[in-house]
């Protein structure tokens, strides 16, 4: 540090000097050596209690991000990713699988499929033939699979308005034959209607 001389009044460089290089006076007693002497002992002082607060603070996070573990952090965010991926396509399944339940009747066997239908099998009056078409009609807008197509007067009818037009020609006092035709797994395939 530089201060001034208290007998001569030139300046000393406590560095270099140790005493005044031009009257030879000692300095140790220098009222400005002292207070500056220890103005920097206290600031060496404040410095080591930052530099102290500092590293406790650093040692804290260290600790806290030990304890929390950045791994275990990537863990959780990567098992809640994983989570919400996979109740996403969990409730689209169950979605879908509930609309195609809905949508359609499932028939494990032929036969509980053609049951009932084939109570209207052979001669019928026109009044059974109606309930008969409209038990294909049901049937037909219940499941996907197996479609029932209805012959008559050589029109094979498929759509329920094609079905539904053809009943309009029925004569409830009149008798039809009903022949039941099945496909490859013995499902009935299409029922023919003769006058
Ligand atoms: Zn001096």
């Amino acid at each position: 540090m530089k201060i001034t001389c208290e007998h001569c009044g030139s300046l000393i460089d406590t560095a270099k000097d140790k005493k005044c290089s031009n009257c030879g006076a000692p300095y140790s007693n220098n009222s400005e050596y002292k207070s500056k002497k220890e103005l920097e002992a206290r600031q060496k002082e404040a410095e080591l209690k930052t530099r102290q607060i500092g590293n406790e603070m650093a040692e804290n996070v260290l600790d806290t991000f030990k304890n929390f573990g950045k791994i275990r952090l990537v863990i959780i965010f990567i098992s809640l990713v994983l989570f919400a991926v996979i109740a996403f396509f969990a409730i689209n399944t169950f979605k879908e699988t509930k609309t195609n339940i809905e949508n359609s009747t499932n028939y494990n066997t032929s036969s509980s499929f053609n049951n009932e239908l084939m109570l209207f099998k052979g001669t019928q009056s026109g009044f059974f033939v109606d309930k008969l078409l409209d038990l294909v009609i049901n049937k037909n807008a219940q499941n996907n699979i197996h479609k029932i197509s209805v012959i008559y007067k050589d029109f094979n009818l498929t759509t329920s308005d094609e079905i539904l037009k053809m009943k309009n020609d029925l004569k409830d006092d009149k008798n039809y034959n009903v022949l039941f035709n099945y496909d490859s797994d013995n499902y009935i395939i299409n029922i023919t209607i003769i006058e």
